[in-house]
């Protein structure tokens, strides 16, 4: 059984076609500029890479050129549609509608336009996404996966904002936090790895990436994340500010003339390592080969990792200790530096990196990278989000 996982964004759709029989991916891709002039299609199925380039006026169109590229005699995995069981959806933002994946109806449709004014650059995209797949295969169960679902067990004095309660109340204000497939994915993957049961687990998940965001699992419950609002809370990220003094906000306006929505913009695309370092936001760029000589690159990368530690020391202290730390995504799992630097002196807390280990980590594969003598285990732990959601999609369409 082949379940379609999609992931779309405003202007491009990623896919991986499963067979859930072993959970191996088929086929995959990902369409780039869509309703944008030079539009393609990235397609790897047998062992090759395969790309067309083609208009895409819209997502209908990007969904179309998927499936037609999964049927195709030359690159195609599958005879027919009738192969495909269900589509899994990443879905940004279910706010406190969805503590879980949800079966899309019109109603579920519904409260994703609804939730859009809290997501307003994803999920109009992820609508996009499920209609078209819905015009194009209108028979095939299709399955809602929220970011946000698994950080609903938060309680309250984790997700309310020292704010009015009215602001709560009336505009839905707090904290929401995301990359929830991927939290919730690693921290079953670790108690898995210390062969523990994850009910009586404590474990903390740094998902670093471009979007960076540290949870705190308690029984395999998110009990507090660093992400709030919006995804440009917390850490530094790639071109994400992180956690500022709100004030500042205004004061940068005065100073530069500029307006809200260019406030919003340069938090969101301009700082981060990529304006700290002026150099790039790609972590690569700051720590690969002699790249951390740079003192640039070495400040916002250090900045980074710093940031890192503090939540470590403050989710230490909201777990009342903690078995695991996870490091996953595209930093975490490549980047050592970033993880000898937040690991650094908290062996007060029993965290002790072994140095060896944490150079010589394979890729791609679960490590502990801690000391023998470390109370607390240190893993490398790959994410895989789009298996979190096939697995979703299959449970729910009772597959
Ligand atoms: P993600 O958002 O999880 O895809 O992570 C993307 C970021 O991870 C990139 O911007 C890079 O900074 C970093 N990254 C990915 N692969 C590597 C690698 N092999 N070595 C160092 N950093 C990497």
């Amino acid at each position: 059984m082949n379940i379609l996982v999609i992931n779309a964004g405003s202007s491009s759709l990623k896919y991986q076609l499963i067979d859930m029989a072993n959970e191996s991916v088929i086929a995959k891709g990902l369409c780039e500029r869509i309703a944008i002039e030079g539009s393609r299609l990235v397609h790897k199925a047998k062992g090759e890479t395969f790309t067309f380039e083609k208009d895409m006026p819209n997502h209908t169109v990007a969904i179309k050129m998927v499936l037609d590229a999964l049927v195709d005699k030359k690159c195609g995995v599958i005879k027919d549609m009738s192969e495909i069981s269900a589509v899994g959806h990443r879905v940004v933002h279910g706010a406190e509608d969805y503590s879980s994946s949800v079966l899309i109806d019109e109603k579920v449709l519904e409260s994703c336009r609804v939730n859009s004014e809290l997501a307003p650059l994803h999920n109009p995209a992820n609508i996009m996404g499920i209609k078209a797949c819905m015009e194009v295969m209108p028979n095939t169960p299709m399955v809602a996966v929220f970011d946000t679902a698994f950080h609903a067990t938060m309680p309250e004095k984790a997700f309310l904002y020292g704010m009015s309660y009215d602001d709560y109340k009336n505009y839905r204000i707090r904290k929401y936090g995301f990359h929830g497939t991927s939290h919730m994915f690693v921290s079953q993957e670790a108690a898995k790895f210390l062969g523990k049961d994850i009910a009586d687990t404590k474990i903390i998940t740094c998902h670093l990436g471009n979007g960076s965001s540290i949870t705190a699992v308690k029984g395999g419950k998110s009990v507090d994340t660093t992400m709030g609002f919006t995804p440009l809370d917390g850490l530094p990220m790639g071109t994400r500010s992180g956690s500022i003094d709100p004030a500042i906000v205004e004061y940068w306006m005065q100073k530069t003339g500029k307006s809200v929505a260019d406030a919003m913009k340069h938090l969101n695309k301009e700082c981060g390592m990529l304006g700290l370092s002026g150099n790039s936001s790609d972590f690569r760029d700051l720590c690969d080969g002699n790249a951390l000589d740079n003192p640039r690159n070495k400040m916002a990368v250090d900045i980074f990792a710093y940031a890192v530690k503090r939540y470590i020391g403050s989710y230490t202290a909201v777990l009342n200790g903690v078995d695991a730390i996870v490091f996953t995504a595209g930093v975490g799992e490549n980047t050592e530096y970033v993880r000898q630097q937040a690991c650094s002196e908290l062996d007060y807390l029993g965290i002790k990196l072994d140095e060896n280990l944490n150079n010589n980590c394979p890729r791609g594969q679960i490590a502990d990278i801690a000391t023998a003598d470390s109370k607390v285990r240190i893993l490398v732990i790959p994410t895989n989000e789009e298996l979190v959601i096939a697995r979703e999609t299959k449970a729910l369409a009772n597959l």
